[in-house]
């Protein structure tokens, strides 16, 4: 007997039982064609997570060739492809069939971002593809029937779809080649002397704050002369577009001008998009860190100095710690703890930014001394940022015309087409000096490097991880803020960063945050997922070592050392 006919006449066997003898059907089945069904884990009731499966379909049979995969950002791409194609073609066969999630199919495909995630893995033998499906029972007895024709009907079904004949070949192509020339055009930046490239074009706006698909009927985004750079690419020719310049850039226009959806399309410029998303061209250097203000939330033993000193009740700011940051402090530490990660690029948008984190101006130096102020704005670091440490800054001002005095590149927004101004803000700083003085500061010191003590996650209790929406990470009895992590977007990668944490936990000795995060993320990428999980994973996409350390840094439970001498 085959181990297809063994399957259904085991399930015949169970037809109308008590949900729990689901658990036999646990284990692995080969089909005729040498389809691999493994049915991994088994839900404990109709209403529980549902059931672990997944499939293996021979390489072979699916006709895909390596061309399509033969460097990892292709493979990735590819990977990613594939799973949208299975979710769109089990979801057919997705209904309620009975109690709770009875017949339902869960796929984690992705959405405007081109993503690696776990549950679709190109090995040299096998497409295997990871999804969930709720495991059918009326009450809690077995609907044998149904999971037959689950199994050994839709699946294949759905799995016979991958394949290179049935594919639509044109859009799998397009899809594998628009992420490589989008990671093409980032390794150009440096050698342009540039942090981010917008192609002309490129749709910038999207839908609403919850629907991140591209707005309709939209000025389409068209690069200023003076700023326009010509990039190469492998399979789209040549693109033109706008280059942001190292150094620090001022965005400028009147409101609701388009200054934030470029700030916005800009920091989401580290991913790939998929065809169409009209951001696909829009390329940011990989180390870009958007920064805010974020009241309430916890800070613990970083080193804030450089921004804010001698605060009242003598508030250690070097080793600063709180439970309710303010939006200065909050601010001041995202920005130091992005700098810690290795950031390169920083992005601020003055309508989320504590203003007295910004600016002091003139009239407000003269009403309160120095002496009884903490804060060394933002204005009087920025240059040194550049010119000590090589980190740019691209910041969105509408009021704060003293920034003109330390801006490289200054570029307004008119009814959403960008002009470059650079030449008319020197102009007016000549003719209109600001009567703010600099303000004398101490040397920017030295990166902080701190230590995560163990005892940050001696709550070792269930270690239950789980994401909700793109706000809130569980881990165990802790949740995690990062509704203001803005740069995270997509739900697994809060799944994905939870196990990151989970694996940390397990760790008896830790060293730098830095380290920790940067070593698990090179074995996600050389190794995959399950080497982080010891098991395999499902519904894990790849977060970057700064949206990690953004979660870590919320933790309230985490404890650092600083590294002395640092
Ligand atoms: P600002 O930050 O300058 O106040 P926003 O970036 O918030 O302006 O944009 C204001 C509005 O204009 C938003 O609703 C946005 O979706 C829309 N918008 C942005 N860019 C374009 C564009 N290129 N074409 C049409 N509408 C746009
Ligand atoms: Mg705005």
């Amino acid at each position: 007997m085959n181990d297809i006919r063994r399957l259904e006449s085991k399930l015949q066997r169970i037809s109308g039982r008590g949900y729990k003898v689901y658990k036999d059907i646990a284990g692995k089945y080969v089909f005729d064609n040498g389809m691999i069904l493994d049915i991994h884990h088994v839900q404990g009731d109709p209403f529980a997570s549902p059931s672990k499966i997944r499939i293996f379909i021979p390489l072979k049979l699916t006709g895909f060739t390596s061309v399509l995969f033969n460097n990892r950002v292709r493979r990735v791409a590819f990977q990613d492809y594939i799973l949208r194609v299975f979710a769109k073609e089990i979801s057919r066969f997705s209904k309620v069939r009975g109690t709770g999630k009875s017949g339902l199919y869960f796929v984690d495909a992705g959405g405007q971002e081109i993503l690696h995630r776990s549950d679709c893995i190109i090995s040299e033998e096998f497409v295997e593809i990871r999804f969930t499906l709720g495991l059918p029972a009326r009450g809690r007895s077995v609907l044998a029937q149904t999971a037959i024709d689950m199994f050994c009907k839709e699946v294949p079904k759905a799995a016979s779809q991958i394949r290179w004949e049935n594919f639509n070949r044109k859009e799998a192509e397009e899809f594998v080649n628009t992420a490589e020339d989008a990671e093409y055009i980032r390794q150009q930046l440096p050698s342009l002397g540039i942090v981010a490239f917008i192609a002309d074009g490129s749709i910038l706006p999207r839908r609403s704050g919850v629907d991140s698909r591209p707005l309709e009927k939209v000025i389409p985004f068209k690069s200023p002369e003076s700023l326009r750079v010509e990039v190469e690419t492998l399979h789209h020719g040549k693109l033109v577009g706008m280059g942001i310049p190292e150094g620090i850039t001022l965005i400028v226009g009147g409101g609701f001008h388009g200054k934030s959806t470029l700030l916005s399309a800009i920091q989401e410029g580290v991913y790939r998009h998929i065809p169409s998303d009209g951001r696909e061209w829009v390329v940011t250097i990989h180390s870009c860190v958007k920064i805010r203000s974020e009241d309430g939330r916890y800070i613990y033993g970083v080193d804030i100095s450089p921004f804010i000193n001698n605060l009242p009740l003598k508030a250690d700011t070097k080793f600063f710690c709180t439970e309710n940051a303010s939006g200065s402090t909050s601010v001041a530490a995202a920005l130091i703890e992005a700098l810690e990660m290795g950031a390169k690029l920083i992005l601020i948008d003055e309508d989320t930014t504590a203003t007295n984190f910004l600016i002091r101006d003139a009239r407000m130096q003269r009403l309160v001394e120095k002496e009884k102020e903490p804060i060394t704005p933002f204005i009087d670091r920025v240059r040194e940022l550049y010119s000590k440490l090589g980190i740019s800054t691209i910041m969105v001002v509408g009021g704060a015309g003293d920034y003109l005095d330390v801006a490289d590149t200054v570029i307004a927004m008119e009814s959403y087409i960008p002009k470059d101004v650079t030449q008319k803000a020197k102009r007016i700083v000549e003719e209109m000096p600001t009567r703010r003085i600099s303000e004398p500061t101490e040397p920017f010191e030295a990166m902080m490097k701190r230590i995560i003590s163990p005892k940050t996650f001696t709550v070792r209790k269930s270690h239950k991880v789980k994401s909700r929406g793109l706000k809130e990470i569980q881990f165990g009895t802790e949740v995690i803020d990062v509704s203001f992590v803005e740069q995270l977007v997509d739900n697994s990668q809060l799944r994905c960063i939870a196990e990151m944490l989970r694996s940390l936990s397990k760790k008896r000795t830790l060293s730098s945050m830095k380290d920790e995060i940067y070593e698990m993320d090179r074995s996600i990428r050389e190794k995959g997922f399950d080497a982080l999980t010891g098991t395999p994973a499902w519904g894990l996409a790849y977060a970057r070592p700064f949206e990690v350390a953004s979660a870590l840094n919320r933790m309230r439970t985490l404890i650092v050392q600083q590294e002395e001498g640092k």
